[in-house]
């Protein structure tokens, strides 16, 4: 069966060398970029390097999202949980370890539903 004209230019301006379509590739190569500039300011964080004073090793991050309970002055009852970073130290003969990169709230609070839940996926603590 043979094609009318009419359905061969339809199809022909739908084809990808359209204006329209160079905006998309244009706007989708803009959000590439933004994407690529996050992913970089991302990195830069996490290899920001933290040193071990005691033997003067770099220390390595180890993890993200280790969850450490805060407790009331009395250092045994629950009162916050919050997400934070790892580093452990590279050094040969060293144990020093660290917790830091907190949240800039917690993740759940002694009021709230959740918190006996979240207290149990708790790694460290402090008061
Ligand atoms: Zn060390």
């Amino acid at each position: 069966m043979e094609k009318h004209p009419a359905y061969i230019r339809k199809s022909g301006s739908s084809s990808l060398s359209g204006p329209t379509t160079i905006k998309i590739i244009m706007k989708q190569k803009l959000f590439n970029e933004l994407v690529n500039s996050i992913k970089e300011a991302g990195k830069e964080l996490k290899m920001s390097k933290v040193i071990c004073t005691k033997c003067n090793a770099k220390m390595e991050h180890v993890r993200s999202g280790v969850y450490v309970l805060e407790t009331y002055e009395d250092g045994v009852t629950p009162y916050k949980v919050w997400s934070a970073d790892r580093y452990v130290c590279n050094g040969p003969e060293c144990d020093t370890e660290l917790v830091t990169g907190f949240g800039s709230g917690p993740i759940s609070q002694d009021f709230k539903e959740d918190f006996k839940e979240w207290v149990t996926k708790c790694e460290f603590k402090f008061r």
